[in-house]
């Protein structure tokens, strides 16, 4: 079961929990487990630190000072997650290339005669097209 940390009391807490169950804080909007609402820390405001307030695409009518709010989206933890993406996906392309290049080395290594018939008609083939 994940937990987080409540932005009231700092106590750890359920990260499906509705309220808190040390200060009362609600932590979901409307009362729905599927539905965080994100709070500001101390005197600072959610916009501060939020991706649709850095991209402008907010509107809205509490921003920049909202102080809660269920759309909020940290900035830094989405870079995170799009470098962490990036990096999964290159790995997963080097890890594809590695198997294609086994496989063509596995099926050269099992079938040297047709390689080196299909080589020797290759050589063939070009010289008599250079000559
Ligand atoms: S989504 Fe919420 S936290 Fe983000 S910029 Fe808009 S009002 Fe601010
Ligand atoms: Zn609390």
């Amino acid at each position: 079961m994940a937990k987080i940390t409540c932005s009231r009391c700092n106590q750890l807490i359920d990260s499906q929990a509705i309220t808190c169950p040390y200060c009362r804080t609600e932590h979901k909007a409307f009362g729905h487990p599927g539905m965080t609402l994100h709070r500001a820390k101390g005197k600072s405001y959610l916009c501060e630190s939020c991706t649709y307030h850095s991209d402008d695409t907010c509107t809205f009518p509490k921003r920049p000072l909202a102080k809660e709010c269920t759309l909020y989206e940290n900035l830094e933890e989405r870079k995170q997650n799009i470098y962490d993406n990036l990096q999964t996906s290159r790995n997963n392309s080097s890890l594809k290339n590695f198997k294609i290049f086994n496989i063509l080395k596995y099926w050269l290594q099992n079938n040297s005669t047709i390689t080196l018939i299909l080589l020797l008609l290759l050589i063939s083939f070009l010289v008599v097209v250079y000559m």
